[in-house]
């Protein structure tokens, strides 16, 4: 249930509310907005909570008919806005992160993080543990990974956002991540979702690559019901019966979820198309279609990337690729 606040209402007034909704036994999920605060009641006692109807301080009060909660745009009318380093997702901004699958040497990613800097990209992407697909490939560098991470981000004053695989890379990856990644094979890794839910830092959560909307906010609700509410959402395809892309880049889904979610989404078009030539055209239409910013993959000699090279734009690609990313939010009176 929700309870809609009438405009003008005190701070008391709302804490009258929070206070009988605990006396029920009841969680209050409280959201100020700029006209009307908004409580959103975790609990299900029906009966008591619509008489509070009743009250001259309460608008309306309304069924949830959503599983997740939390993570609704009825709770929360309006968008959740998350700042790491010099980004801010959920404003407006378009944030731009690229960098290697794989963290493979210091100087691979110096070089793609001196260029993201140059062109004033404020996220480093990067893999120090890798869920591969096949148990011979590279798995990546582990905790030198993040180190080298992190002397990029000290270097260039860049954010660095890495992925967590387990609980065990999770207490490094938190340690030294700005954001931490959850890749579309643990979407619903349940206990991991709920560890990552007490780290105390944004958490990006990518779609299962079969994973339905519902489903994928579910797993966000997991990590909002932990504790942590700055999580960002990121589409990055899904398995269809197409076999021209490694993945079907389901664009829908960002106008979707901004109907359904107050939390910002990113995309993920190197993932989505699994082909470099491919991955502008759809980041332009990520952005037309109202992402949050974009995740690419990028490196500088994609033939001779540990993973993912195919898909990995070169230097000059990704220097073309920002250049016009930046045109199409112009356009929509956007910016990077
Ligand atoms: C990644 O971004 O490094 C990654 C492994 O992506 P996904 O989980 O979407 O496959
Ligand atoms: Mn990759």
């Amino acid at each position: 249930m929700i309870v809609v606040m009438r405009p003008g209402t005190t701070e008391q007034d709302v804490e009258e509310i929070v206070a009988r909704l605990g006396q029920w036994g009841l969680k209050a999920h409280v959201s100020r907005g700029t006209e009307r605060t908004v409580i959103g009641v975790i609990g299900e006692r029906t009966e008591e909570v619509v008489r509070l109807a009743s009250l001259q301080t309460v608008e309306q009060v309304v069924p949830v008919r959503r599983p997740y909660k939390l993570v609704s745009r009825e709770f929360h009318p309006e968008n959740t806005v998350i700042r790491v380093g010099r980004a801010a997702f959920g404003t407006g901004e378009v944030v731009m992160m690229p960098g290697p699958c794989a963290v493979e040497s210091r100087e691979q990613v110096m070089a793609v993080a001196e260029l993201a800097r140059d062109l004033g990209c404020p996220v480093l992407r990067g893999g120090a543990y890798k869920p591969r697909t096949s148990p011979y490939s590279f798995q990546g560098l582990g905790v030198e990974g993040l180190r080298i991470l992190a002397e990029a981000r000290e270097r260039y004053g860049l954010a660095i956002i890495t992925e967590a695989v387990d609980h065990e890379s999770l207490k490094y990856v938190a340690e030294y991540a700005d954001i931490v990644q959850i890749g579309t094979r643990n979407m619903q890794n349940f206990e991991l979702l709920k560890a990552v839910g007490q780290i105390g830092r944004p958490v990006l959560l990518k779609r299962g690559m079969a994973a339905t909307i519902d489903e994928w906010l579910m797993a966000a609700e997991y990590v909002a019901a932990h504790g942590n509410p700055d999580i960002i959402l990121c589409e990055r395809g899904i398995r269809t019966y197409e076999p021209k892309t490694r993945n079907t880049l389901d664009l829908s889904a960002v106008p979707v979820l901004k109907q359904l979610t107050h939390l910002p989404v990113v995309v993920d078009p190197s993932h989505a198309t699994g082909q470099w030539s491919l991955v502008e055209p759809m980041a332009l239409a990520a952005v037309a279609a109202g992402a949050d910013g974009l995740l690419i993959e990028a490196h500088p000699n994609p033939a001779e990337a540990l993973s993912d090279g195919p898909q990995s734009l070169n230097l000059p690609n990704l220097t073309h690729l920002v250049e016009n990313v930046s045109r199409v939010a112009a356009a929509l009176g956007r910016r990077l």
